[in-house]
């Protein structure tokens, strides 16, 4: 394997006597989409808030290139090229779409970019977004796949390599589903930006990711390929129960 762009190693974290997430290790390629699986409370979005800098981990390493981030704040490590999606988009609502992913950019940039690059940036990151770019574009009136859409933009405006997205299916519909999962593959496809997608479906994550991660309890139970996540005992037992309970 070429050198990971991401690296966790016994990635652990407690909330007071309770390990949310535990020993957790797994790496990324670069180029690759990675689904994060696991039920609710499993531990996927504490697992982003370690990597990207919105929670210190108890103990264990992040290396994103070869770099050690672990304990990075939040802007340290989106300037330093890791851009995420939140599970509850909480936009600028009385902003614009094109204003919310300006900030956005500026964020990204450790405000080292002018507000015409800070424009450029924002547009190209809307359109991947599928978004209107237009001045007149607001946040009022997005369902929830708009919003989805919209912590996209936001989290690309950034310029991220490796992209964190927490959720990106939570409130759509089948066919938005199908949708979200042909965006993040363009995401990739087009940019070359590094995926990790947390889900707690598996659904349609399985035909675009090209590995799989569940966790259970905060733990790694099952790493592989989407068709071997598919044909494991473990993962099934933590999606659909024990096999007497799925038998009755
Ligand atoms: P997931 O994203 O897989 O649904 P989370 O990572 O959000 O799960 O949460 C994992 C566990 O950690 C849950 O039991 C949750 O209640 C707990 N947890 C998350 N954040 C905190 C916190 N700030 N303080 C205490 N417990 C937390
Ligand atoms: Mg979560």
């Amino acid at each position: 394997m070429t050198e990971p762009l991401l690296e966790v190693t016994a990635l652990t974290k407690r909330f007071g006597g309770f390990t949310a997430v535990d020993a957790v290790s797994f790496q990324v390629a670069p180029g690759e989409i990675l689904g994060l699986l696991g039920p609710n409370g499993s531990g996927k979005s504490t697992t982003f808030n370690c990597i990207a800098g919105m929670l210190k981990p108890t103990s264990g390493s992040v290396r994103l290139a070869g770099r050690e981030i672990a304990g990075s704040t939040a802007d340290e490590s989106c300037r330093l090229g890791i851009g995420r999606t939140f599970q509850i988009p909480r936009p600028f609502r009385t902003l614009s779409l094109l204003e919310n992913a300006k900030l956005a950019a500026h964020y990204g940039a450790g405000g080292s970019i002018s507000a015409e690059e800070a424009e450029v940036r924002a547009r190209d990151a809307l359109r991947l977004a599928q978004l209107p770019d237009g001045p007149d574009a607001v946040v009022h009136g997005l369902g929830a796949a708009g919003l989805k859409k919209l912590e996209l933009a936001r989290a690309l405006a950034t310029q991220p390599k490796l992209l964190l997205a927490d959720e990106s299916l939570g409130g759509l519909d089948a066919g938005e589903m199908r949708q979200a999962a042909d965006m993040l593959k363009r995401i990739r496809d087009e940019r070359g930006i590094t995926i990790v997608w947390v889900e707690h479906i598996m659904g349609v994550l399985l035909s675009v990711v090209d590995r799989v991660v569940v966790l259970d309890h905060g733990a790694v139970i099952f790493q592989g390929t989407p068709a071997a996540a598919q044909e494991d005992a473990r993962v099934a037992e933590v999606y659909l129960g024990p096999p007497e309970a799925r038998a009755a």
